[in-house]
């Protein structure tokens, strides 16, 4: 995931928060503080949103700890993990590549939940302590209850979620196929996805809107997610073996950055019919990537005077991958990032790009030669 700010390393791995986790924090601490705590407790204000603030704090670290023992346990299998990010739904670790056999990926997937299960056990057990400060039973309590709940609803049998990665473990191991096993999963995370959004849309009607918006919510990135992952699998497969620089397409015209869109769209974008372009820089490096959708972004008005170093995506933003990288991952970033094509970058030097139409007539191309086994 992207954009996440670094809050610190756990066993060498870092932990990231995503700027919309804040919103779902803010979110969490303001229901406990106006709803939860005080319909049971009569506690001054101070203490109840103090108590808020830790019982909040303390669910996220131990959705942390959750997506730890996924990471650990892909470490041991000798995946490589690149950290783990916390985003509005909750928690996801990014994990190089997927497990090596049906018992692996079952272990895999199903550790996290685990873990969340072992936490709320013991942190329920905890809250029934004889003589204990009532707002360390609250806290205990709702952190217990929610862990178990976080346990549940991660083992529901839809892919991605942990429990479809547990299903799809035993189709794998059933059919030995693993993209049929994968489209299997995937289906149940359809089914359980829309069940979701009517259930949403049911308690949103007859409850409690709120809780049923976020049902519903959470059921349409459950079904994003599901077509997202299998495609994804997909991919993978079938490019097994090919490389982002094997497919990408060589940059011959680069575009100075003093030139005017009028003279870009003209000179450059129509004469050579292309969509984005390199922009020069010093020494044979490039500044940045220029397509004809950040001209039409600007108005016609300004062409004649404003440049294409005004309205270029600077070299640091620039979406891109080394010539080494796996073509499934173009796919993947062009996906996630929404965009259409992805630089290949070795070093300091563009040398070319990839386009999207390009990598999904590679992938046709591989589907219909045969697949190669990763
Ligand atoms: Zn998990």
């Amino acid at each position: 995931m992207n954009g996440g700010i670094k809050i610190g390393r756990l066993f060498g791995i870092e932990v990231d928060v995503h700027p919309s986790w804040f919103i779902i924090l803010l979110v969490f601490v303001w229901s406990l503080a106006t709803t939860l705590f005080p319909q049971t407790y009569h506690w001054s204000t101070t203490v109840t949103w103090t108590v808020a603030v830790v019982a909040a704090l303390l669910l996220f670290a131990s959705v942390i700890v959750h997506e730890l023992g996924h990471s650990l346990v892909a470490r041991r299998q000798g995946i490589a993990v690149k950290n783990i990010t916390l985003f509005v739904l909750g928690g996801v670790s990014s994990i190089e590549k997927e497990a090596s056999s049906p018992r692996r990926e079952a272990l895999l997937a199903g550790s996290g939940p685990l873990v969340s299960l072992v936490i709320g056990v013991l942190a329920l057990l905890l809250a029934y302590v004889p003589g204990e400060p009532q707002t360390v039973h609250a806290v205990l309590a709702y952190v217990g209850f929610m862990n178990v709940l976080l346990a549940v609803f991660n083992l529901l049998p839809g892919f991605p979620l942990d429990g479809g990665r547990v299903l799809r473990a035993v189709l794998w191991a059933r059919s030995g196929d693993f993209e049929r096993a994968t489209r299997g999963a995937a289906r149940a995370g359809y089914v359980l996805g829309y069940a979701l959004i009517v259930l949403g849309i049911l308690t949103a009607i007859s409850r409690n809107v709120l809780a049923g918006v976020w049902a519903g919510f959470t059921g349409w990135i459950l079904v994003q997610a599901a077509q997202a992952s299998y495609a994804q699998v997909v991919a993978q497969q079938r490019l097994a073996g090919v490389t982002a620089g094997s497919i990408a397409t060589p940059a011959h015209v680069w575009i100075p950055p003093m030139v005017t869109l009028e003279a870009a769209a003209n000179d450059y974008f129509l004469a050579n019919n292309a969509r984005c372009l390199p922009v020069e820089g010093a020494d044979d490096t490039f500044d940045g990537i220029v397509c004809l959708s950040d001209l039409q972004h600007t108005p016609r008005s300004q062409w004649s005077h404003d440049r294409v170093a005004d309205v270029m995506t600077p070299r640091d933003r620039v979406a891109a991958l080394t010539s080494e990288a796996p073509a499934a991952e173009a796919l993947r970033l062009m996906a996630e990032r929404n965009i259409n094509q992805v630089a290949i970058v070795d070093g300091d030097r563009l040398t070319g790009f990839v386009d999207r139409a390009t990598a999904l007539r590679h992938l046709r191309l591989h589907s219909l030669v045969g697949r190669r086994q990763a």
